[in-house]
């Protein structure tokens, strides 16, 4: 009988079992490998790659872990195997040239069966077909029955890490579904009935460059058991989605869906895994520091995570839904990794702004797809180009592109969007540029290993003229004059070529007859190619030079390059400790700085950012510069800034209790040689990416002395002290809206006395007295004030006002109560005129108010207002509705 276990007990017994055999128990690394060449951890052994590979000696001599893994090239079995995950976590025992297959292989089966409790019957063992070794172990020395050790292949059974280097054979064990089947025909292929469970690799030979295999001096054993898998066994359950490690995310998810995971069709059930599965990976690389981008980590984090959105809308969930399916995954895994619970907002703010975005990418995707394939229902294909244009013009993912077009019997010309996008990459990244001037500068610079960079320790050298290209095309020269645009290249040189954000060093080249002046220098490889100008005399290859870096560039420059760290520093500290850099501009006089961050900064965080680099300064903290292995680098917490690519030795930039990060720029020997740091703007580059600009050192003092000079000059104009200006300005800002508001009085004043005129105009009709006229652009209350006053000089009668203020149509109607007492009323008079001018209006029996939007009607409205009062008041008719013809 199967005892059941919980995904925390299989682990912890697992590492209890190796512990108890001498290996020290280690914790999951990052799933960013230390190792840049490789993307994401893998296996339980990346971290140890160092080891086996002979560069680093091992700290023990056996080691066991339980690993975060994130296997992509699984991800279409996801959901649809019982068995693959994306992400997932490896157990895994390691021995660093200490024990051997021997004990590998019987403490494998003495966990597998004692531990687990999993009956013998019920396993099978494979092994590599030339190793008779192994299974003589297994066989005599464990006791397995031969019919159950199965042989297999090197495509199955031969482990390699690269084309060279250690390899060996694999021996794995499967759990069997149905024993019953008996031994006859094992196919371990067939997963309805076998399921790989532990794989085991020794170690044992050196593959060289011709592919011949040596015995390595030191044995490693290598070895991986999925955790979700024993589970799967151990728990009983159909797949290790519905596992204890799973089930509550693909549980809530059924819950939003309000589709019961049981009774759902097969394709929910997939999409409720997709969902389980992908959200525990996106979690987990957002508390690793990936965050959502086209590059990548980041593109597999976004990928992941839109894909598993999609899904989650296809089962119908509305809203936003992954922070609360996180949630989950944090509760669940928090106990074995507590820093996603100090990383919870900053997972959830990503998640957030992501599911954001990709919402408008999806909906205007889908219907562009849409109608592509309405284009196409005779073929039922998606042309190369359309999907490269979903893609680079829309933001619409390949893959989904893919997806959705299979689900609906589509096929998607792949390889045309592929080249296409090939091709998009190239020119846009502009590569093809770099190339060429490879191609045209191979010849010169064969032989030419690289430049030898003496800059960090001198300023001026000697140095020898290796080569000499023109420019602009890139022709290998032997001797230039005065005049001439070139690049140099130098045996050694004292010049920063750009790299890390820095921008190159400036400064000249100097012989007995010669002056060439150094204008930037950039890196090809490892060679330096200085753009120069010949200022005076002749170069020649060959050439002995002083090569002299101008000191004042370089030295604002790295004042920018140091404030570059400390604002790194200062915005982990002060604002969130998950900040990274996305990029940056190192120049002498401004540094830029983009980083990673859901939202804007607030000013009260970019005040305490530029006090505490201030109050950095002013402390007068020495930077400790030094090479070290990366491994002693990442050990004592150095920053590394993602997508930078480190060798094996690194330089680290140490500024003792502030910042500590990988660097290979120039840099002050102390802060306070950055005088002063002032942030000049904070804004937003692309959706999560904000950018700060600032200025130190000189840099900073001639951004204040500008802002300084402005001060004072306002501070001259206004003839107040400049601690006075912001009061000055609030006194002139209210003077002005007074003046404003008195011209305003004296217009509409105008207007009335200009009123006074119109009484000219008064027509009497039928005893009443009746006047319709138009008062330019006076405004509405000063037409009030205007009909107000002409009644009561009229006496008695009906005033009707319009005017045009600023574009619109304004309105009155006064009428005396002798007119009102005929059944006219104002406020229905006026509503319907100011309908002919586009608007509308009301008020009482005696007066009213109405404004439009239209003001070339307002003569047209002004004699149907005439028109309506003489029908009424000489004939005693109704208003009309529709204007009538005057004439
Ligand atoms: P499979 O053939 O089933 O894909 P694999 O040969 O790729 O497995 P290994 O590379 O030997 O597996 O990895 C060691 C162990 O890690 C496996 O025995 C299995 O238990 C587990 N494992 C591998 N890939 C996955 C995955 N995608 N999801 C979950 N567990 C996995
Ligand atoms: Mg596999």
């Amino acid at each position: 009988m199967l005892t059941s276990l919980s995904g925390a007990q299989i682990r912890e017994t697992f590492l209890r079992f190796f512990e108890s055999q001498g290996h020290k128990r280690l914790g999951s690394a990052s799933l960013v490998p230390e190792d840049p060449t490789v993307l994401l951890t893998i296996a339980g052994m990346l971290p140890f790659k160092p080891i086996f590979l002979g560069q680093r000696e091992p700290d023990f001599p056996r080691a066991t872990t339980s690993q975060k893994c994130i296997r992509t090239n699984d991800i279409e079995n996801v959901g649809r195997t019982n068995r693959h995950h994306t992400f997932f976590e490896m157990l895994g025992n390691f021995s660093f040239g200490d024990y051997f297959k021997k004990e590998a292989i019987q403490w494998a089966w003495e966990l597998v069966t004692k531990e687990f409790g999993v009956p013998p019957e019920r396993l099978v063992v494979s092994v590599f077909e030339e190793d008779d070794e192994a299974e003589a172990i297994w066989r005599d020395v464990v006791g397995v029955s031969p019919q159950r050790i199965i042989r297999m292949g090197a495509t199955d059974n031969f482990w390699e890490s690269g084309p060279t280097g250690p390899c060996g054979p694999c021996s794995e064990i499967y759990f069997d579904f149905k024993p019953e089947s008996g031994d006859a025909s094992i196919d371990l292929e067939d997963d309805e009935r076998f399921l790989e469970i532990y794989n085991l690799v020794f170690m044992e030979k050196n593959k060289d460059a011709h592919g011949r295999l040596t015995e390595l001096p030191k044995k490693n054993i290598d070895t991986g058991m999925g955790l979700e898998r024993m589970a799967q066994v151990l728990q009983q359950v159909d797949n290790n989605y519905e596992t204890d490690l799973l089930f509550p995310i693909v549980h809530k998810a059924s819950v939003l869906a309000g589709i019961e995971y049981k009774t759902a069709t097969e394709t929910q059930k997939r999409a409720m895994k997709v969902i389980g599965d992908h959200m525990r990976a996106v979690v987990h690389l957002i508390a690793d520091g990936v965050t959502p981008s086209n590059l990548k980590r980041g593109y597999v984090l976004r990928r992941l995570l839109r894909r598993a959105i999609r899904y989650g809308r296809q089962l119908g969930i509305t809203g936003s839904f992954t922070p609360v399916l996180a949630q989950i995954v944090i509760d669940g895994a928090s106990d074995v990794y507590p820093h996603l619970v100090q990383k919870q907002n900053w997972i959830m703010q990503n998640l957030q702004l992501e599911e954001r975005q990709f919402g408008q990418t999806l909906e205007r995707g889908e219907r562009l797809l849409q109608e592509v394939m309405a284009r196409h229902t005779d073929s039922k294909i998606i042309s190369g180009q359309d999907a490269f244009d979903l893609y680079t013009t829309y933001g619409f993912p390949v893959e989904l592109t893919l997806e959705i077009a299979g689900e609906q019997g589509f096929t998607v010309d792949l390889a045309e969007c592929e080249r296409l996008i090939a091709e998009f990459n190239q020119s846009s990244s502009g590569e093809e540029f770099a190339l060429d001037l490879t191609k045209a500068a191979q010849g010169e610079l064969t032989g030419i290993e690289q430049t030898k960079f003496i800059g960090y320790e001198h300023l001026t050298a000697p140095a020898k003229v290796l080569a000499m290209l023109g420019l602009p095309e890139s022709s290998s020269l032997k001797q230039v004059e005065a005049g001439q645009e070139i690049q140099v290249i130098l045996d050694q040189s004292p010049f920063y070529a750009e790299s890390g954000g820095q921008v190159g060093d400036q400064g000249y080249l100097s012989g007995a007859e010669v002056l060439v002046r150094i204008l930037d220098v950039q890196k090809q490889g490892d060679i330096f190619l200085h753009y120069a100008r010949v200022e005076r005399g002749i170069l020649t290859v060959g050439d002995e030079v002083t090569a002299q870096v101008d000191s004042s560039h370089r030295r604002r420059s790295q004042a920018h390059h140091t404030a570059t760290h400390l604002l790194q520093a200062a915005l982990k500290k002060v604002v969130d400790e998950n900040i990274a850099q996305a990029g940056s501009l190192v120049a002498p006089d401004r540094l830029r700085f983009d980083f990673n961050c859901p939202r804007a900064l607030t000013e009260a965080e970019l005040h305490e950012v530029e006090t505490t680099i201030n109050q950095w300064i002013v402390e007068a903290h020495r930077l400790d510069i030094q090479v070290m292995p990366l491994a002693q680098a990442k050990e004592n917490g150095a920053v590394a800034n993602f997508g930078d690519k480190y060798g094996n030795v690194v330089r680290v930039i140490d500024i003792p209790g502030v910042s500590m990060e990988l660097c290979g720029g120039t840099h002050v020997g102390n802060t306070v040689e950055l005088g002063l740091f002032k942030i000049v703007s904070e804004s937003g580059v692309a959706a999560g990416i904000r950018r700060i600009e600032a200025v130190s050192g000189m840099g900073a003092f001639e951004y204040l002395a500008v802002r300084d000079q402005v001060t004072k000059t306002l501070a001259q104009e206004l003839k107040v002290p400049v601690e006075e200006l912001p009061q000055r300005m609030v006194a002139l800002q209210v003077e002005l809206r007074q003046a404003q508001k008195t011209i305003e009085q004296l217009k509409g004043q105008m207007a009335i006395f200009q009123a006074d005129g119109l009484l000219s105009q008064v027509e009497v009709l039928n005893g009443h007295k009746v006047l319709v006229a138009s008062l330019g652009d006076t405004d509405p209350e000063s037409l009030k004030v205007a009909a107000e006053r002409l009644l009561q000089k009229m006496g008695a009668g009906a005033v009707f006002l319009g005017s045009t203020p600023q574009g619109k149509v304004s309105l009155v109607a006064n009428f005396s109560p002798e007119v009102v007492a005929t059944g006219l009323q104002a406020g229905k008079f006026i509503g319907a005129i100011a309908k002919i001018c586009g608007g509308g209006g009301g008020g009482r029996p005696n007066f009213a108010q109405a404004g439009g939007k239209d003001p070339d009607k307002l003569a047209e409205a002004l004699t149907q207002a005439k028109v309506d009062l003489k029908m009424h008041l000489q004939f005693g008719n109704q208003p009309l509705k529709k204007p009538i013809d005057l004439e």
